[in-house]
């Protein structure tokens, strides 16, 4: 293991219950109950991925972590939860580095087709976004009717206290659960497990869901997070994503037996709600500011370099004296961020140079009339002034339409030569 890695195995550092800020986030109904974590789980839980610390680098070590990749260990590992996942979702979804930034620096050590699984993954974020782009604001509800009843609509608005509590009863989850409110740091196969557990088994509309979701991750991304949970729902997917506890032993290394989901899959033809998820609790997500009001800004007449906080590559526009990074209180009001992402937001805008400053669209608007703003295309910020730049993808814009992410790779996947 490089010693620049995120630890694979639990150790004193990714030991969910010696996380500060478990319990700091308003987990909970009313926010006061720390996750249960059992005994049993901290034991034969699995590495649950870096800290947040982990993320709080320099744009070197980013770099470095890229081209420390080995795209053979995390074909055969990626599902894992201690495989060879490249932890890089932070530094993605904030635009630290990019999908093709990734996959350009990965080929210059690897051959193409070993690198098929990861360029595959990769495409699932540009799969997400694309859709985002075509299908602009309809991606925050329900993009197709639910292949069964009940159908989102008749579906609970309020989640499982079980698992705002990290308390299913499914170790490994619970484990997993407490590392995303300590950490913000969730693996691939946990979250679908998750999802499923919330929206399937939980019987929950997957929105308020995503919403909290979106809330805890350090990599929250609106495309990806939002049709991830649309997909496990069966909304953007020909069919719900479910796993037993067999499948969830066999991912995650832990030998739990007898729990409510340590069931055949045909028992999910018609599988009552478990009990456990019976009690029910609005996420507490509260919406936190950072930085100062845009209007307190001195004007300035010179070109200014409007960041977002997805775009928060220290290298970009190195020609531009000021940065500034702008958050919409509105978008905000919609869309909290955790303590712990705001943690990350102000440590890339610092990086970069970069003031954060909040405030209205029709503030920016105004400074606009003064200040010469250029930024980059994003679709939250679409309504935004400036010149605009095109933002970077791995793979080019489909020609035919593509209702599912098989359609997508079809016709993206030559462009790289595969
Ligand atoms: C319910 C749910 C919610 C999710 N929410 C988010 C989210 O808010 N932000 C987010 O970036 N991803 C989200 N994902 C997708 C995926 O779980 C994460 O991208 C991945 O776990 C990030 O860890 P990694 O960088 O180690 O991934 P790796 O497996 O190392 O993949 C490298 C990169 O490829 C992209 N990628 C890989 N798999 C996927 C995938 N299935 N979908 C989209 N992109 C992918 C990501 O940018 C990722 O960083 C979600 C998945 C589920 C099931």
């Amino acid at each position: 293991m490089k010693a620049d890695q995120p630890p694979r195995s639990v150790g004193p550092d990714t030991r969910p219950h010696s996380k500060p800020g478990i319990g700091a986030h308003g987990i909970g109904a009313k926010g006061k109950r720390a996750p249960a974590i059992s005994a049993t789980a901290i034991e034969t839980a699995p590495a649950l991925g870096p800290t947040s610390q982990y993320f709080q680098c320099e744009t070197d070590t980013v770099i470095e972590r890229i081209d420390a990749i080995e795209p053979d260990a995390y074909a055969r590992t990626r599902n894992d939860l201690d495989g060879a996942a490249t932890w890089l979702g932070p530094f993605l979804a904030h635009g630290i580095t990019t999908t093709a930034e990734v996959a350009t620096r990965v080929r210059r050590k690897h051959a193409t087709d070993v690198c098929y699984r990861l360029f595959f993954e990769l495409a699932w974020r540009e799969f997400f976004h694309r859709t985002w782009e075509r299908q602009g604001e309809k991606i925050y509800n329900d993009l197709r009717t639910p292949p069964t009843a009940p159908t989102t609509r008749q579906r609970n608005a309020r989640l499982p206290q079980a698992v705002l509590d990290g308390d299913t009863g499914i170790e490994v989850i619970d484990a997993a659960l407490a590392h995303l409110l300590g950490q913000g740091v969730m693996h691939n196969h946990a979250r679908l497990w998750t999802a499923a557990i919330v929206c399937n088994f939980g019987q929950t509309d997957w929105r308020p869901a995503a919403r909290w979701f979106h809330y805890q991750l350090l990599d929250g991304d609106l495309a990806s997070n939002t049709l991830s949970w649309q997909w496990v729902a069966g909304t953007f997917s020909n069919k719900r994503y479910v796993a037993n506890q067999s499948n969830i032993n066999r991912f995650s290394g832990t030998l739990q037996e007898g729990s409510w989901l340590d069931v055949p899959y045909e028992a999910f033809d018609d599988f009552p709600l478990p009990d456990k998820l019976i009690p029910r609790a609005d996420a507490v997500i509260p919406a936190t500011l950072r930085g100062e009001p845009l209007t307190s800004r001195s004007v300035s007449t010179e070109t200014v370099a409007l960041r977002s906080i997805w775009n928060l590559d220290p290298r970009w526009r190195p020609d531009i004296d000021e940065h500034i990074v702008f958050v919409d209180t509105d978008w905000l009001a919609a869309w909290p961020l955790a303590d712990i992402r705001w943690l990350f937001i102000e440590h890339w805008s610092n990086r970069s140079g970069a003031s954060l400053v909040y405030g209205t669209l029709d503030e920016l608007c105004e400074t606009a009339k003064t200040t010469p703003f250029v930024r980059q295309e994003y679709p939250a910020c679409d309504a935004w002034p400036g010149v605009i730049e095109a933002r970077s993808w791995l793979y080019p814009d489909p020609e035919k339409p593509f209702p599912s992410f098989t359609r997508f790779w079809k016709q993206v996947s030559p462009s790289v030569g595969l």
